[in-house]
């Protein structure tokens, strides 16, 4: 998928939304502090960047401020959640722009 792409822009926005949802559902809550989690939002940060689309961007504020209120110390390896959601979707996202 290329980077200039509107489906490429469009699924960003949709991987934004799910870590929207992630945000609430209490069964993943353990992989909120998970490495995986912020390796997928300094992954997406840097594709948002270059996207620079309005609608996402906005999605994308409302699910930082948790994260960089957080002690950096409470950031802990893998749990070896299976799954861990935020661990598919960077391997997801890095699939579709090498495909
Ligand atoms: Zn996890
Ligand atoms: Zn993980």
């Amino acid at each position: 998928m290329r980077r200039t792409s509107t489906e490429w822009k469009s699924y960003l926005k949709e991987v934004c939304q799910r870590i929207l949802g992630l945000r609430s559902s209490a069964e993943y809550e353990k992989c909120l502090d998970c490495e995986c989690y912020f390796g997928l939002l300094f992954y997406l940060n840097k594709e948002l960047i270059i996207v620079d689309d309005p609608s996402s961007n906005k999605i994308f504020k409302k699910i930082l401020p948790k994260v960089f209120t957080e002690e950096e110390a409470q950031i802990h390896a893998c749990l070896g959640c299976d799954p861990c959601p935020p661990a598919e979707w960077t391997t997801e996202m890095i699939e579709k722009l090498e495909s």
